[in-house]
Formats: C-alpha cells, sequence, structure tokens
C-alpha cells in the first residue's frame, strides 16, 4: 500500500532550488536524496507543507515565498566584524552560517555575507531571505518513523543524521 506524505513520515525527496532570477542554489541530484522527519519543521515550512499528501514517485514544483521559506530580510544589514575574532583555524566562507553570543550572553545565529581582507561581513540573516524559492521536487521514499527519530525530531540513517 503506498504510503502519502504526513507528519511522522520519514521522507527522502530529491529537490533543485533556484532563486528568482533563475540561478541554481542547490540540488540534490549528484548526492544522495535529502531525508527529513515531516510535521518537525526540518525543512522550510512552504516547502514542508507542499510536501504534505505527495506520494513516493511524485515529481512537482514549489513556489515559496521570503515568508515560508527563509524569512524577510531584517535588521540593519551586514556588519564588519575583524577576521581575528574568529578563531584561526575557522575556515570562513561566505554563506557560512556560525553561532555567536551577544553582550547579554545570548545565542544566536549569524551567517557570513562576505570577506573583504582582514574584515568579515555577518549578517543576521540567512543568505535566502527575502528570495522567493522555486523547488523542483521528486519524492523517492516515505516511510514511518521510529520513535527515536520522533523523539529527536530528526531522521536517522540514509540523508538523515548520522549519531
Ligand atoms: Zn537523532
Amino acid at each position: 500500500m503506498s504510503q502519502s506524505i504526513e507528519d511522522g513520515k520519514v521522507v527522502q525527496f530529491h529537490y533543485t532550488l533556484t532563486n528568482g532570477e533563475g540561478q541554481v542554489i542547490d540540488s540534490s541530484r549528484e548526492r544522495d536524496p535529502l531525508a527529513y522527519l515531516h510535521g518537525a519543521g526540518n525543512i522550510v515550512p512552504g516547502l514542508e507543507s507542499a510536501l504534505t499528501d505527495h506520494e513516493a514517485g511524485d515529481s512537482f514544483e514549489a513556489t515559496v515565498p521570503p515568508a515560508q521559506g527563509y524569512g524577510e530580510k531584517q535588521g540593519p544589514g551586514p556588519q564588519s566584524v575583524p577576521r581575528d575574532q574568529f578563531p584561526d583555524d575557522m575556515p570562513l566562507q561566505p554563506g557560512m552560517p556560525f553561532m555567536a553570543q551577544t553582550p547579554d550572553g545570548e545565542q544566536v545565529q549569524l551567517w557570513i555575507h562576505a570577506i573583504q581582507g582582514e574584515q568579515v561581513l555577518v549578517d543576521q540573516n540567512h543568505p535566502l531571505a527575502g528570495e522567493t524559492l522555486h523547488f523542483d521536487v521528486e519524492v523517492v521514499e516515505i516511510r514511518d518513523a521510529t520513535d527515536e527519530e520522533k523523539e529527536h525530531g530528526h531522521p536517522h540513517g540514509p540523508g538523515g543524521q548520522e549519531h
């Protein structure tokens, strides 16, 4: 009996992601399909809801507005931080996420926007914030999540977390 995608299913799918200008941002096609636990917020909300009720073998396109993707751009824009504020052995690359601590001791997620000599531009926005995302999706496999996966909130095994 074929299963359809609903909360508590582990889904493996292939995707190609293009931005509003038609540039390919990312694709799973040269890798194993991505696995996620449906209903656990592992993937952007707009893509998760577009996958609901699909079955293995389905191919479809989903257009996800920023609010259902990586959010609208917020804040003052990229801020300059001296390179020596980062650990020496940390390889810095544009688009790379990292955790930082605010003066209040709160952990926040930031992204490296660009590197300019000894200055690193960092931003609070995900690199794809403000972008309308176009996903080309193929559902590969659907199975029931294990109790452990439900507890962890993510899938284990191929395409999921290895631990
Ligand atoms: Zn786990």
